[in-house]
């Protein structure tokens, strides 16, 4: 079965590339929910974020200095975005390689969740 998103990064399943760098790669969504939609992986395979520690913390500040990147790529800095990651089944979370949503290029990105 093997795990989809490293397959991706390892150019094996294609994807729209937005960005990479030698730790992290990110690309289009599938299935947008906004106008921007990237997904940003680590190249390193992490299920969720209860496998992070102290040693593999470097994971999290590599997404999230590409996140910065990527929204100036995008032009979406400006504006402003909202970062998701849908951790566990409770969030939904259907790709086991844990990985941060990019969703922007709108004026109004709408409720924080859809209900309550
Ligand atoms: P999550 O696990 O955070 O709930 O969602 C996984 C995300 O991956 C979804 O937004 C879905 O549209 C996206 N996705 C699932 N399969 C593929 C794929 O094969 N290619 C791309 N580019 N995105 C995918
Ligand atoms: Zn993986």
């Amino acid at each position: 079965m093997g795990c989809l998103f490293c397959n991706i990064i390892q150019g094996k399943t294609p994807s729209i590339k937005v960005y990479e760098n030698d730790a992290v790669y990110a690309f289009e969504d599938i299935n947008p929910q906004a106008p921007v939609h990237v997904l940003v992986v680590h190249k390193t395979h992490t299920r969720t974020i209860e496998y992070l520690n102290d040693s593999n913390s470097r994971i999290m500040s590599d997404i999230f200095l590409a996140v910065k990147e990527i929204a100036r790529l995008k032009a979406i800095d400006g504006k402003g975005y909202r970062i998701i990651i849908n951790n566990g089944p409770a969030a939904g979370q259907v790709i086991w390689h844990m990985h941060v949503h990019i969703l922007g290029g709108k004026d109004n990105l709408g409720p924080m969740l859809a209900q309550y």
